[in-house]
């Protein structure tokens, strides 16, 4: 069996998650459940990044030993988690021991391999990143993620050698095109390393929290080359369960933020050349959601929650939603009112009604039973479905997940029209026409049936239900569309997707 393996980015566990965090993980579960689907060996990492200055210091805001801080933020993270149906299957804090040996393990083997050095280095740091900030970067004198104007620190640091990385970087960029995806990420990163690289400093001295460089215990590791590490060390590599790390890696997608491109596509793949370990297949950098044209933020008040929204279209509609109306690969914007139409008109009128159309007419007609029959290449719906099917598997592939829906909802609204063109409530009229009204039915259940295995990615409780109130087990992409289809003892059902009427005051951060 084919593996696959998948990440996200770890969080910082300073903050609750928002529908940015949300996004980025609705996404990677997505193409989690798709390549299960597809009978592949998935495994995907999920984590939070708890080695940061600003994670120590909310603890000691709080009154709380920074563990005990970091075991609450992963409940109160994992809880949303759930509450979205994400379905990783690993979760890693940074830490952990498991984690903490490998970052050890890693930084001697680089160290050994000589890419690690002891110098002196000053220079601009913004306190918010955490880590030192070329002038050429600052806008307006100021650190263009944070707004905020960096200071001037002056450090004697261990330094890992980035510069030596500078050609065989552009050379495994150029031999592997699909190493960091989407294509426009791709030229900026390129243009980044051309531009020059320079040694990063890697180690800062008088902090307790955090993993003790093994060649020199006044320092611990800076806080990227240990949050990146944890792709591996969730494997176990550097001695924990080396049979995932050998299963596993490399990893097929890390799934990120395209505002960490540079340490995903530069220092990680450096670090793990300088290591002699191979690199990732791929780098996906998703783009942002706003909300009416304006970036979500405190100061604006308008952050929507992502459990709160979740408990408004269920974690089923949100997960449509997100991934329908924002592109995964660029930028999109949403708004409540546009989420709302969407969901009416996708889920409770469309998807929906063609659901309960198909069975409230299937209990009608044959009292809820159907025989089974052929469905093949000579019926009418055949060749749309299979169509609609293909297109959503070629954009699947690629994360493409607004566009696979488009393409495949060309089969569920052609099915709805079917429906209209048949007009099963007349040829249920005449006995001499049984046969015909059979084979209407025998073709929506074929396309419910395909509904409910290629939408589960998107939607896994409402396709699981739709599937079991058809009495069927869950099933694979290889099963659709299905050779044969029939019903028993079928039931008119409870509306998979309730129409929604919202206060939209309800889907927002307190
Ligand atoms: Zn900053």
């Amino acid at each position: 069996m084919s593996k696959f393996y998948i990440t996200t980015a770890i969080d910082y566990v300073n903050q609750r998650p928002h529908l940015g965090t949300a996004y980025e993980k609705v996404g990677a579960d997505c193409m989690a459940r798709y390549k299960r689907l597809s009978g592949f060996d998935t495994y995907f990492l999920m984590g939070n990044d708890e080695h940061s200055t600003n994670v120590e210091r909310e603890a000691v805001r709080r009154g709380l030993d920074p563990h005990e801080y970091c075991r609450q933020m992963s409940e109160e993270f994992q809880s949303v988690w759930r509450s979205l149906s994400i379905s990783y299957d690993d979760f890693i804090h940074t830490s952990e021991k498991r984690h903490i040996g490998a970052v050890t393990e890693l930084f001697r083997t680089i160290h050994e391999n000589g890419y690690i050095y002891r110098g002196s280095y000053e220079g601009l740091y913004c306190e918010s990143c955490e880590e030192f900030i070329s002038e050429k970067d600052l806008v307006d004198g100021l650190c263009p993620r944070h707004k905020q104007e960096p200071v001037k620190l002056s450090e004697e640091n261990y330094f890992f050698a980035l510069s030596k990385f500078e050609r065989p970087l552009l050379e495994h960029i150029e031999k592997n095109p699909g190493f960091i995806r989407p294509k426009i990420r791709e030229n900026e990163v390129v243009n980044v390393i051309k531009g020059g690289l320079e040694d990063v400093s890697i180690s800062r001295s008088g902090k307790s929290w955090g993993i003790p460089l093994p060649i020199d215990e006044s320092h611990v590791i800076y806080v990227w080359f240990d949050a990146l590490t944890n792709y591996i060390s969730a494997l176990g590599y550097g001695g924990g369960d080396a049979g995932l790390f050998e299963k596993y890696w490399p990893a097929d997608f890390h799934v990120i933020g395209k505002d960490i491109t540079r340490f995903h596509c530069v220092i990680w793949p450096s670090m793990l050349m300088a290591a002699g370990v191979e690199l990732p297949e791929s780098v996906f950098a998703h783009g942002f959601v706003s909300l009416g044209g304006e970036k979500m933020s405190k100061t604006r008040g308008n952050i929507l929650d992502p459990a709160k929204m979740a408990e408004v279209f269920g974690a089923d509609g949100l997960r449509y939603l997100l991934l329908r109306e924002v592109p995964f690969d660029r930028d999109g914007d949403i708004s409540v009112e546009i989420l709302l139409n969407r969901y009416n008109a996708d889920l409770a009128n469309e998807l929906g009604n063609l659901f309960s159309r198909t069975t409230v007419m299937i209990t009608k007609y044959f009292e809820g039973n159907l025989s089974e029959r052929t469905f093949d290449s000579g019926s009418e719906m055949y060749g749309d479905l299979m169509k609609a099917v293909e297109g959503y598997r070629g954009h699947m592939e690629r994360m493409e997940f607004s566009r696979a829906l488009g393409s495949y909802w060309t089969a569920v609204q052609r099915a709805n029209r079917f429906i209209e063109e048949k007009k099963p409530w007349e040829l249920a009229k005449d006995p001499k026409r049984k046969e015909d009204l059979e084979q209407v039915f025998t073709e929506l259940l074929a396309v419910l049936v395909t509904s409910g295995v290629v939408l589960s990615p998107f939607m896994p409780g409402a396709m699981a239900a739709m599937l079991a109130h058809l009495g069927l087990d869950p099933l694979g992409l290889h099963d659709v569309p299905p050779a044969r289809v029939g019903a028993t003892g079928l039931e008119p059902p409870e509306p998979l997707f309730p129409r929604i009427q919202i206060e939209p005051d309800k889907l927002f951060e307190d």
